[in-house]
């Protein structure tokens, strides 16, 4: 079957200022597009058997100035001046390009890339655009469940803290979630194991221009704050050594064979998510977490470049924000709230005297970092 392109021509409204032409000639290099034909018969169009498929082709439909360049995705979905926007930055890789996520009445409908210079420029992949549809997918976890019954918030509140109390066996974070998350996890953690998640899960083809092979937003967050990642022989073998709770929070561990045994074996696990997977079914306690459009954060990209995010659509059904649902599980001495969690952040990272809430527009660059480059 053919496939589509993600960018439909009207070519009736073309003006034939040639940005698209440019685009494909001097950012993706890929030069699809052409003008064909003269005088008042030229029209914008591609060579018999071509294709515009690059990685990057949506960015022509942003620069076309009379929109005859569309989106397959987004046409005719919203007017575009009844949208909100917030600025997030795209949790599709390890880029961390900066995008507005364009929403409204809890919906987010396209994510469009938000210019800067030492990340993306003013461009993001094709990819990364979908990256809202999981959030608004049938596999949301939405509702704690206890031994696979609904339960509330409220009635688990003694079986965690009772489980926290006796104390954690292993806790297990994920290159999904903030720095935030990743830094309240390692402090709960106590004396229990601790694993950054499952090493080489979330690869990918990646490209020369911005889409990176590392599919996760923060893996260098794990690194920053001395969470390893393990293979899956390796974890498997200390959920089994465990003496207490597996507390494992986002990601799919499980996805392996080999650790979704041993997590079964267990018996005794908790996971704290925003998506049903192989992982929520070998849990024994699941606590519905927020998507990254859903709550506030920071990731740290590949670069060693830290870039806030903010919440841009309510949470589904009891879902709560992760670092809120953490410091709970922490009990009285944990921040209680997002400020207080950065400042502690702050000095785990050595950052002390950085206010993490404020973070500079272009994100904040540790010590040693890079830039993007040109893009
Ligand atoms: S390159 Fe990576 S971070 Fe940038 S838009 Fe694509 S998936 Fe998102």
């Amino acid at each position: 079957m053919k496939k589509e392109t993600k960018v439909i021509l009207d070519k009736e409204r073309c003006v034939l200022c040639s940005r698209c032409v440019r685009f494909c000639d001097e950012v993706t290099g890929t030069s699809e597009l052409g003008i064909y034909n003269r005088g008042n018969r030229a029209e914008i169009g591609t060579a018999p058997g071509v294709e515009l498929d690059n990685n990057y082709s949506l960015n022509t439909v942003d620069i076309c100035p009379v929109g005859a360049l569309t989106s397959r995705d987004f046409r005719f979905q919203k007017r575009v001046w009844m949208l909100k926007a917030a600025n997030s930055v795209c949790p599709g890789c390890a880029t961390g390009c900066n995008v507005r996520i364009d929403h409204e009445a809890g919906r987010i409908y396209r994510l469009k890339p938000r210019y800067n210079p030492d990340v993306n420029g003013r461009w993001m992949c094709d990819k990364g655009r979908m990256e809202y549809k999981p959030v608004h997918a049938d596999n949301r976890l939405v509702e704690p469940r206890l031994k696979n019954e609904t339960a509330r918030w409220a009635d688990l509140k003694s079986v965690l803290s009772s489980k926290i109390s006796s104390g954690l066996g292993l806790v297990v974070s994920s290159a999904h979630q903030s720095l935030e998350e990743m830094f309240l996890l390692k402090s709960l953690a106590g004396t229990a194991a601790l694993c950054g998640g499952l090493a080489g899960s979330d690869m990918g083809e990646g490209d020369e221009l911005l889409l990176n092979a590392d599919r996760t937003p923060n893996r260098k967050g794990l690194e920053l704050l001395g969470l390893p990642e393990m293979d899956a022989a390796a974890l498997a073998s200390a959920i089994k050594a465990a003496n207490g709770t597996v507390l494992i929070h986002g990601g799919n561990p499980a996805s392996d064979s080999a650790v979704a045994e041993a997590l079964k074996a267990h018996g005794d696990v908790i996971y704290l998510g925003s998506h049903d997977n192989e992982t929520a079914a070998a849990a024994t306690l699941i606590l519905p977490g927020a998507t990254w459009a859903e709550k506030a954060g920071i990731f740290a990209n590949k670069d060693g470049r830290l870039q806030g995010f903010s919440q841009s659509v309510a949470r589904q059904g009891s879902g709560r924000e992760d670092w809120r649902v953490l410091t709970e599980l922490g009990g009285d001495d944990a921040p209680t709230s997002l400020k207080a969690v950065r400042d502690g952040l702050a000095i785990a990272l050595e950052l002390a005297d950085t206010n993490l809430n404020k973070l500079p527009a272009r994100g904040l660059a540790l010590e040693g970092a890079t830039s993007g480059g040109d893009v």
